[in-house]
């Protein structure tokens, strides 16, 4: 099983994606989680992309590109993975398609969780709260000022993969304000159809 799962910071990615792992015993790849992992390791990569990170900026095409080309061909991604923030420009997207072509690689599915942007902001300072609460580090991203760069990025940057996406035919939409479990339903009526 192969998939994307494209939506805004807030949509509930992550959420849905920590679900299809345990379902289908594939990796959850996570360019947001992968970035961080560099950023706190010190290694080049991370030193590059930290400033715009914080900021709620994106990191280049060339380095996510690169950490993603790498990633898939892990043995533990034989089986399928789930692809959770990357494409997000449409540059990416075609990098992702060529990437597919040359390892003989083909998508299951692309699903979009569409969700109102004026409940992205609650669930993230939510977010930011119930980190607090278990004793956790709030990402340095997930305050208002970075969040609205973040949104910013977003429509100029990520919307038009869904387009990308949706003029082949490929993209699939579900209700990302529905509950988790109704999303979690939604998105395996789709995987099983
Ligand atoms: P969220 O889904 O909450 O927006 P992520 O954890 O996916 O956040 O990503 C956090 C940050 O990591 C982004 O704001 C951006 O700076 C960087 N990032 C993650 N994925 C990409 C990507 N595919 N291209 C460019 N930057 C990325």
């Amino acid at each position: 099983m192969k998939l994307i799962l494209l939506g805004p910071p807030g949509a509930g990615k992550g959420t849905q994606a920590t679900r299809l792992v345990e379902k289908f015993g594939i990796p959850q790849l996570s360019t947001g989680d992968m970035l961080r992992a560099a950023v706190k390791a010190g290694t080049p990569v991370g030193l590059r992309a930290k400033a715009v990170m914080d900021a709620g900026g994106l990191v280049s095409d060339e380095i996510v590109v690169g950490i993603i080309a790498d990633r898939v061909l892990e043995p533990d991604a034989r089986n399928g993975f789930i692809l959770d923030g990357f494409p997000r420009t449409v540059a990416q997207a075609r990098a992702l398609d060529e990437l597919l072509a040359r390892t003989g690689m083909k998508l299951d599915a692309i699903i979009e969780l569409k969700v109102d942007e004026k409940a992205l902001l609650a669930r993230i300072e939510n977010r930011a709260r119930e980190t607090i609460a278990a004793g956790g580090t709030v990402r340095a991203d997930d305050n208002p000022e970075a969040f609205k760069v973040r949104l910013e990025q977003y429509r100029a940057q990520t919307a038009p993969v869904s387009a990308y996406y949706a003029s082949r035919g490929s993209l699939k939409t579900v209700d990302g304000m529905a509950s988790i479990e109704a999303v979690t339903r939604a998105i395996d009526s789709i995987l099983a159809g």
